[in-house]
């Protein structure tokens, strides 16, 4: 394979997975597209770059990530709300945010946590690509936004035009920007001499401790540590000051930056990215073997998956899917499980029910086929919000449903 990193360019030698070939994990189609057109699989390998240790996938070109039909909306899940609105709290109270005070939240999406500091009075800025999403800020919370991509050449714009963030929040972007470095390069431009920029993003070191390969699709092109985030970062002129783990997306991390040049300290997040920083060189992300013994785990996953379907099928037992996220795509791609395991999935959004999974052609209903259809069990998709999707399924136990999660390994309860 001859790609290089996108980040330093270094050749990439070592597979991290190689899930084969997928759909484009949000290309969802009505069920007439899918009888009557074919879609296009490309090939899904994750590598690391030796180098600077990223791993990212290898170039492949698919068709444009952001489909303004079937745009995600952050505000359907309730639990990702309250992380926000606990989020905003904490950081008016360790940032002292007033009235004069700036919030820029990158990929600002549906408004989902800029409503919280405007309500209370901070000013805000959203940076959304989408169309539809950035109209949706406006017209529920007021929220301004500046429907762009973000990078150096945004930036330079914005900062002409005087803005200057005390806080800049990117969550889940980082890993969903092709070029990274560009992405990065502008955060500098717009952030206050004092100020600082906070990124959440799936950690690398859960994904791989766990087996998590379905967090691998198309629309995420980097997989990433706080080795390589220090590095990539410090190119730029940023310092990375802190660190938290967090329990989003089976383990994220929160990283606090800010001009190399600040002052700003703060010993509590000091020693959170003192940890991190060991738990990262204990795993040995900065030696290839630890990526090169992840790459069998997905198989497992697969065989014993396929196994529980095969045998809930050979028995008569119903089964459906709840939730229809990208990496419910990712996994069910990868072990080619279509409706004949797996009869139909559901889920909360309206723009996703009535048409049909990528790749496997699953229908999606909304979750209301759940009670009229009475499955004896319910295969959970988004399993980073496993508690809070049983909690709201509780009813099922009723008439006896159990609950199933397929990743990192398979589990019935
Ligand atoms: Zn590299």
């Amino acid at each position: 394979m001859a790609s290089s990193c996108h980040y330093c360019q270094a050749p990439l030698k070592q597979v991290v997975a190689d899930l084969g070939l997928s759909p484009v994990s949000n290309h969802f189609r009505t069920a007439s597209e899918a009888a009557t057109q074919g879609q296009t699989f490309y090939p899904l390998t994750a590598m690391v770059c030796e180098a600077c240790w990223l791993v990212q996938l290898t170039d492949v070109t698919t068709p444009p990530h952001f489909d303004e039909n079937y745009a995600y909306f952050s505000s359907y899940s309730s639990s990702w709300l309250d992380h926000a609105k606990r989020y905003a709290a904490q950081m008016q109270t360790k940032l002292d945010l007033g009235p004069q005070s700036l919030v820029v939240e990158l990929a600002s999406n549906d408004g989902y946590l800029l409503q919280y500091f405007k309500k209370a009075g901070v000013r805000v800025l959203g940076i959304e690509p989408s169309a539809n999403v950035a109209a949706y800020a406006k017209e529920h919370h007021g929220i301004d936004c500046v429907v762009d991509f973000f990078g150096r050449t945004l930036a330079d714009k914005l900062r002409e035009q005087g803005t200057c963030a005390d806080l800049i929040v990117g969550n889940n972007v980082l890993a969903h920007v092709p070029d990274i470095s560009d992405f990065v390069a502008g955060i500098p431009r717009i952030l206050a001499k004092d100020g600082t920029a906070t990124f959440e993003f799936p950690h690398l070191l859960q994904m791989l401790k766990l087996g998590q390969f379905d967090t691998i699709y198309h629309e995420h092109f980097s997989y990433l540590s706080l080795l390589c985030i220090e590095t990539i970062f410090a190119s730029h002129k940023l310092s990375i000051y802190g660190a938290e783990e967090l329990p989003t997306h089976g383990g994220s991390l929160r990283i606090y930056a800010k001009h190399a040049n600040s002052s700003i300290e703060d010993a509590t997040l000091a020693a959170g990215l003192d940890k991190i920083r060991k738990n990262e060189a204990a795993f040995g992300l900065d030696q290839v073997q630890s990526y090169r013994s992840f790459a069998n785990l997905p198989a497992r996953c697969k065989t014993d998956l396929l196994a529980f379907l095969v045998e809930l099928h050979r028995t008569g037992k119903k089964i459906c899917g709840y939730g229809a996220p990208a990496k419910g795509n990712t996994m069910l791609n990868y072990c080619g499980i279509g409706p004949e395991l797996l009869p139909f999935t559901t889920d909360m959004s309206p723009q996703k029910q009535g048409m049909v999974l990528p790749g496997q052609n699953i229908p999606v209903y909304s979750p209301d086929a759940i009670w009229t259809e009475k499955p004896d069990y319910i295969l959970i998709l988004p399993w980073n919000l496993c508690d809070e999707i049983a909690a709201q399924l509780h009813p099922a136990r009723d008439w006896g449903a159990k609950f199933v999660v397929a990743v990192p390994e398979l589990e019935v309860f």
